[in-house]
């Protein structure tokens, strides 16, 4: 039921649903290991401390770091912190040893306890958003040293926190991280790119501090623009900007566009966006939909800002047609437009040799563009690859007047179709994110056995 509302298009419903969607829970109240022990040299022995004069940059230090979720964006991290001398453990729900053993100074360990035990200084949360809670609760943090620096790299902020801050005893420190890029956006470089961090509980003790700054050192040193804000504040700015960018990659890969040799306007970060959208998990986007309280309104939006286009399509080609068959539309400004726009055809006609896939890439993504200025986007402090090149159709289309957007409409062959095209692309995205959200939600409600037999 909720897969078809969904796809059936336009859509006035709005459905709307509360996140989190986790009960509430009692609060752990065991304690890690080594509880008794006060925090010493000895204790953090992995941290190799260098200089640290009070002019000095912080110290650096080596650290024995684990990351639990070795997927995708694990391994591409481990890469960074091994190259950089650090010590990784690694833990997945896959077996990933040999990926492990390929890589320097990484350890793969199939069972949680025997990696705890090997005490690292800091246990890094890399799984994807929606199975983070489970897996926080399944690692046995008894094992670890209470001094335990427990981070993540979850694309929202204010969720980790929320279970950090629940799930952990009071004596391991929590630092939460969002390394804005990924595999592809990444792949030659964090130079410049935002790594936005909270350090949201970082215990009073000269030894913590330092081996939180040695941990975000690793990324100051790789280049990153360190970004200190909170978790609240991240998700405010972030969570829709991302979630719209992902949509967009997703949207143009549904679509099956394919790069041409003739395009002329810088098309490759549109393609670019959607292989950096695309090569991150469909989990990802689900978890930058459920956990943005924005995204069935920003849904809609994007729905609206299309519709208003094809309107705006529509009320010109109606326009030139009146034209050429009663000759006059009545209106002179409107007339005025017609008549730009057939000139710009004129032009097209005599100076661009017809390539229908170069037509119809200029075609989409100027409708991108469209769509987008219609939903006001605003360039924010901590804007990914991605959403800077919305910001930049947004602006190259503004450039391009609207009488142009027609003429190329009239010139491209296939541009209603590609209308079409885009239509669907749209109603299949919006109802997968629906479709698995309605599992979730059974899954919820029918696996708790009260509910079960009540229903
Ligand atoms: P992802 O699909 O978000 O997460 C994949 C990871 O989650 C894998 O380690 C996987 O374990 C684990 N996982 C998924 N479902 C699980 C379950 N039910 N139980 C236990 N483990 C489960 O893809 P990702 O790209 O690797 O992202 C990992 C985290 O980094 C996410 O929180 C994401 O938001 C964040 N992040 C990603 C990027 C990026 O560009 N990719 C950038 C910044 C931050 P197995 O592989 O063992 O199945």
């Amino acid at each position: 039921m909720l897969s078809s509302l969904a796809s059936s298009h336009p859509c006035p419903h709005r459905l709307s649903f509360t996140l989190p969607l986790r009960p509430s829970r009692p609060r752990l109240c065991f304690r890690a290991c080594h509880t008794n022990q006060p925090l010493t040299r000895d204790s953090t022995a992995s941290l190799a401390l260098s200089q640290s004069g009070p002019q000095s940059r912080p110290p650096l230090a080596t650290l024995k770091i684990a990351i639990i979720g070795f997927g995708n964006f694990g391994q591409f991290l481990a890469k960074a912190f091994s190259q950089q001398g650090h010590t990784v453990f690694a833990h997945s729900r896959t077996d990933y040893s040999s990926i492990a053993t390929s890589l320097d100074n990484t350890t793969f360990f199939k069972d949680p306890h025997d990696l705890c035990e090997s005490h690292p200084d800091v246990v890094l949360l890399c799984t994807s958003i929606l199975s983070a809670e489970k897996v926080l609760q399944s690692i046995p943090i008894q094992r670890l040293r209470r001094s335990t620096l427990f981070a993540d790299v979850l694309s929202v902020k204010e969720f980790p926190r929320s279970i950090f801050l629940d799930l952990l005893p009071s004596d391991f420190d929590i630092l939460c991280t969002h390394p804005m890029f990924g595999p592809e956006s990444g792949k030659y470089g964090w130079n410049g790119l935002p790594f936005v961090y909270d350090k949201v509980r970082i215990g009073d003790s000269h030894e913590r501090e330092v081996r939180c700054e040695a941990f975000l050192e690793i990324f100051r040193k790789e280049g990153c623009r360190m970004i200190e804000m909170s978790c609240k504040e991240h998700d405010e700015i972030a969570a829709e900007s991302q979630f719209l960018t992902h949509t967009v990659g997703r949207v143009l890969a549904e679509m099956g566009l394919r790069p041409t040799r003739n395009y002329s306007q810088g098309y490759d970060t549109l393609f670019q966006l959607i292989e950096n959208t695309c090569s991150d998990s469909f989990e990802l986007y689900n978890g930058l939909f459920m956990y943005n309280k924005n995204s069935t309104d920003l849904l809609d939006r994007i729905y609206a800002a299309y519709e208003e286009v094809k309107k705006d399509i529509c009320g010109m080609v109606q326009g030139i047609l009146r034209r050429r068959l009663y000759g006059t539309t009545g209106i002179e400004e409107h007339e005025d437009r017609v008549a730009r726009c057939e000139a710009f055809l004129e032009s097209f006609k005599k100076e661009m040799p017809y390539d229908e896939n170069a037509s119809g890439i200029h075609f989409v993504a100027l409708t991108i563009g469209m769509i987008l200025s219609k939903l006001g986007l605003k360039p924010t402090s901590i804007d990914t690859k991605g959403y800077e090149t919305l910001l930049k159709l947004v602006e190259d289309t503004s450039r391009e007047s609207f009488d142009l957007y027609i003429a190329l409409f009239m010139h491209t062959k296939n541009s209603n179709e590609l209308l079409e095209q885009l239509d669907v692309s749209l109603a299949s995205v919006r109802k997968t994110l629906y479709g698995r959200l309605h599992d979730i939600l059974r899954r919820q409600l029918f696996d708790q056995p009260g509910i079960k037999a009540a229903l």
